[in-house]
């Protein structure tokens, strides 16, 4: 990806540039000339424009070779977007209709065209705003089971899931920013960290010394490395979901990679649990955002009951992978302890996604990127204050994630720290 020719575009270089695809002129209509394109690209890494033309409109999504938050400094292989437009593809044959659709993927430029999703906004914006998303629950856990089991060794031949694990282990630059930010850095006194101080001194320091933290950390960070489970979106946060009140879609899969479930259930969890502990600077009096806090609450339950339930029904009715070879289960004595060895899956899946929850937590707070959730809060204290709840609370579900009975205990958690 990224060949001899490859050049960051501009608002004024992409038009001519697209006119040469016929199926993007088809979509847009019209001549080049007649194109609007504007930069909107809010993320840490890559340039996103809107391409409007008279009939239709289009995202372009191009990657840079170096991350755009911190500079030229950092190097970043361009051909992570060969892996964005392919997971884009994969999970739209798994849970249709929830990516963007897309529309072309140019390996010179390093750039994928895709469905412009409209009047949709960030989910994450919305979170800080208050505002609720009818279908979030039921969108995002068919779209975790979906995509999340099909690419598993429960649905597919072994020779063909290791045949799609090839293609994403190429990954592995995005895949170690995961491993240094999310599960590393946030431990040790790490350059590019940062927390709100002086407020959080005291307990970035304390956690760096905590030893069940490290080794609990790391042993979620050995999941990460090596339980290629199934093709996970590897940056599942309320800033990779868009919404309206009638539509929700997952963008932005440019870190996927084979790697554990749980990494993909906690991302979003655990966001959501950020989201709900910022209310406490987002409310214009003491309390005024308590329906909304109820309302992501029963966004999280919901998020994870509606994904373990439709997960065992796929594996239930659809289990057609090497893995459980279905023709061991034809009785009915062996169909129950099937169902017993799938609770006990379910169960070790629930672990490990409290446990990458709360990785995903930490880092937000003491590591390199930090949330809007909290960093729009302009009251330094009041900010602090819901930070330090999150990071206990983070460290309670990495290191007694085994303790939590059920998602309902992690609810009453979440409310109890707040
Ligand atoms: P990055 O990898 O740099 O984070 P994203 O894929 O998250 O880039 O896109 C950055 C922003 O561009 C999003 O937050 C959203 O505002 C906008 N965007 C991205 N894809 C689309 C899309 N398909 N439709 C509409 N807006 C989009
Ligand atoms: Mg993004
Ligand atoms: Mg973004
Ligand atoms: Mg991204």
């Amino acid at each position: 990806t990224g060949g001899a020719d490859y050049r960051p575009m501009t608002e004024s270089t992409l038009a001519p540039y697209l006119a040469g695809f016929s199926e993007v002129a088809a979509i847009l209509d019209g001549v080049p000339q007649d194109w609007k394109v504007t930069e909107v690209g809010d993320g840490n890494l890559n340039l996103v424009f809107i391409v409007r033309g008279p009939k239709g409109a289009l995202i372009v999504k191009q990657a840079l070779p170096y991350v755009r938050l911190v500079g030229d400094a950092w190097p970043l292989p361009l051909d992570r977007s060969f892996f964005e437009s392919q997971a884009l593809i994969t999970e739209d044959a798994a849970a249709p209709g929830l990516v963007p659709k897309v529309v072309l993927f140019d390996a010179m430029q390093a750039l994928v065209v895709m469905e412009f999703l409209t009047p949709h906004i960030i989910m994450r914006k919305g979170l800080i705003d208050g505002v609720e998303f009818p279908r979030f629950a039921a969108t995002l856990s068919e779209f975790m089971a979906q995509s999340l089991f099909k690419t598993s060794d429960l649905y597919l031949p072994a020779a063909e899931k290791k045949k799609q694990m090839a293609v994403f282990c190429a990954n592995t630059e995005l895949c170690r920013i995961t491993e240094d930010l999310v599960f590393t850095d946030p431990y040790r006194a790490a350059k590019l960290n940062h927390w709100t101080s002086p407020q959080l001194d005291d307990i970035a320091l304390e956690l760096r010394a905590d030893g069940p933290l490290k080794a609990a950390a790391q042993a979620m960070k050995l999941k990460f490395l090596c339980h290629a489970e199934a093709l996970v979106h590897g940056d599942l946060h309320s800033g990779s979901i868009m919404a309206t009140s009638t539509d929700v879609r997952v963008i932005d899969p440019e870190f996927a990679f084979f790697g554990p479930m749980g990494f993909d259930v906690g991302a979003l969890i655990g966001n959501l649990i950020l989201a709900y502990l910022s209310q406490i600077g987002h409310e214009d009096e003491k309390g005024g955002r308590d329906g909304y806090r109820a309302w992501i609450l029963k966004q999280m339950v919901d998020v994870w009951t509606l994904f373990s339930a439709r997960f065992v029904e796929l594996w239930s009715t659809e289990g057609k992978g090497d893995a459980f070879t279905a023709e061991l289960f034809a009785d009915a004595a062996s169909r129950a302890a099937l169902a017993e060895e799938q609770a006990r899956y379910m169960r070790a899946l629930f672990e490990d996604t409290l446990g990458f929850a709360g990785c995903k937590m930490i880092r937000r707070i003491l590591g390199l990127a930090h949330v809007a959730d909290f960093e729009s809060i302009a009251d330094k204290d009041v900010r602090a204050s819901g930070e330090r709840r999150a990071l206990r609370l983070g460290r309670d579900l990495v290191v007694n994630r085994a303790r939590f009975a059920n998602i309902d205990a992690v609810a009453a958690a979440v409310v109890a720290a707040d």
